[in-house]
């Protein structure tokens, strides 16, 4: 995932937000590291933690293929693989960006 759930508002001076940031703490818990499946369909995606009502923070496929409902209720974690080609692209362009800049340094196995 990349992005971390904000701080809970104040649930006296603010309700609402807390009941949401509750709401997206326990979705995020869900899908901690785990891959999602969107409704029926059989592709397992990456998850990306992106903002939705009241800028509270979601999972959804980080390919961000849309889903009709926006309801992350509609989503399943998985630990399956991911099959989604779009996330299987993003992820392989991000990998080679870190190799290219140094901050994703593979470290060798020298022991013998
Ligand atoms: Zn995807």
């Amino acid at each position: 995932m990349t992005a971390t759930p904000s701080t809970s508002p104040d649930p006296i001076n603010d309700p609402l937000a807390a009941v949401l940031a509750g709401i997206g703490a326990w979705h995020c818990r869900r899908f901690a590291g785990h891959r999602l499946r969107l409704g029926r369909h059989g592709a397992v995606h990456d998850v990306e933690l992106r903002p939705a009502l009241g800028g509270v923070l979601l999972p959804s496929p980080a390919c961000h293929t849309g889903y009709s409902s926006h309801n992350p209720d509609d989503l399943t974690p998985t630990d399956d693989g991911t099959t989604c080609v779009k996330c299987l692209t993003r992820g392989a362009r991000r990998r080679a960006d870190q190799l290219r800049t140094g901050s994703g340094q593979l470290a060798l196995d020298l022991a013998v």
